[in-house]
């Protein structure tokens, strides 16, 4: 390894926001810049990789789906892969049955037996709504049934954000749930943006890519905290780890969800036919099963088995891979002081859903670093 006090620029973390911020000071700036990893691997929850029995690129931190409604994030992903034509869809099990997700006419018109018209299930969705009026809804639940209604929140919300987030739906802010569309037609994409796409040979080579830039020095299984002391005073540090941790604490500990995986390799082509299938009820320990052979259709993969990976929901321990913020009001309270203290340290750049505890998606982590390279580092250097 060079010798760490040589670098300027150090970022801490090497997912979408430590990835392009590390671009960015390597293409724009010309400068070195090392990036710290603590896994084995680069890319945080992105990542993804070939399965090793059956050659199925396979997501171990959940399905990634890549989209993006901004030209500027899609011009820089596009720079280090090109991407398929994949959009995603979702489906949902509730009582026996297959409904799609999100909600749309067919959800609707399937779950209650009827055959309305768009016009119709405006009607009808603003009749369910009306029965227990939010006018201003101030957390999950109140949205969601100011948006559906409380029978299709019963079916197809309560029981999946109780499993998610095991957290008072009225405990949750109402952007959790705004999230998901409410559609009025049968479009079932998931995704609403005009950009989607997987990376045709996966994240892993996006990842191979950016940090194959001869200025940019990545390693891995390498905890910040523990070399800290051997960097340079005066270095710029992009910092995408847990705020918390940056502080040891200081404020309290923000409240995370993390993820338990469970993969299978059934000896069937196509097990659920589509890559990911929601688990509604609340008695059905998991939330959803994903098939990664769904995800790249253009492979034609030809093996006879499949990989699904069973997703079940907890709170983290202190030891446990942080992926969802709880953001209860008492988690905001005490990010809001690590927010302040963040203020101050000049030299350091918060990013990313660990840095900022934000629910970011990946083309979201791109566009905050993107904006944060102008805003906060580009600053640093460049006198005024
Ligand atoms: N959600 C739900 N039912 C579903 C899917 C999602 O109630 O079938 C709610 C749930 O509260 C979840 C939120 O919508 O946390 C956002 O879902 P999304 O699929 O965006 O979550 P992600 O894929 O990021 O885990």
């Amino acid at each position: 390894m060079n010798n760490l006090s040589e670098f300027r620029f150090i970022v801490v973390g090497s997912g979408f926001f430590g990835a392009a911020m590390a671009e960015r000071i390597a293409t724009i700036l010309r400068e070195p810049v090392l990036v710290l990893e603590r896994r084995h691997h680069l890319g945080g929850n992105s990542y993804s990789v070939p399965d090793p029995e059956t050659g199925i690129e396979i997501h171990p931190y959940g399905s990634h789906l890549f989209h993006t409604s901004s030209d500027a994030v899609w011009q820089w992903i596009g720079r280090f892969s090109r991407f398929t034509h994949y959009r995603h869809r979702v489906f949902t099990r509730y009582r026996g049955r297959t409904y799609t997700m999100p909600i749309n006419l067919m959800t609707l018109n399937t779950l209650f037996g009827l055959d309305l018209t768009p016009e119709q299930a405006r009607g009808f969705l603003a009749g369910e709504a009306a029965r227990e009026p939010y006018p201003d809804p101030a957390n999950l639940e109140e949205k969601a049934i100011s948006l559906v209604g409380r029978r299709l929140y019963e079916a197809f919300i309560k029981g999946y954000t109780a499993k998610q987030w095991e957290t008072d739906p009225r405990e949750l802010p109402a952007d959790v749930i705004t999230r998901l569309p409410v559609r009025l037609n049968y479009n079932d994409f998931y995704f609403n943006d005009i950009y989607e796409g997987l990376p045709v040979d996966g994240y892993h080579a996006i990842f191979d890519r950016i940090f194959a830039n001869s200025l940019i020095h990545a390693v891995t299984n390498c905890d910040f905290f523990d070399v800290r002391a051997l960097l340079r005073p005066d270095a710029i540090v992009i910092y995408t780890g847990p705020i918390d941790r940056y502080f040891d604490y200081c404020c309290g500990r923000l409240s995370w969800r993390t993820l338990d995986f469970q993969i299978e390799r059934p000896p069937v082509a196509d097990w659920q036919g589509t890559a990911v299938v929601n688990y509604a009820e609340q008695d059905v320990p998991f939330t959803r099963i994903h098939e990664f052979r769904h995800l790249h259709p253009e492979r034609r993969y030809r093996c006879d088995r499949t990989v699904i990976m069973r997703e079940y929901s907890r709170f983290a321990t202190a030891t446990d891979e942080p992926y969802y913020p709880v953001n209860t009001p008492a988690d905001r309270r005490i990010y809001d002081q690590y927010a302040a203290l963040a203020a101050q340290e000049t030299q350091v750049v918060f990013g990313g859903r660990l840095g900022t505890y934000r629910y970011l998606d990946m083309h979201q982590a791109i566009g905050a670093a993107l904006k944060a390279f102008e805003r906060e580092v580009m600053p640093l250097v460049v006198p005024a």
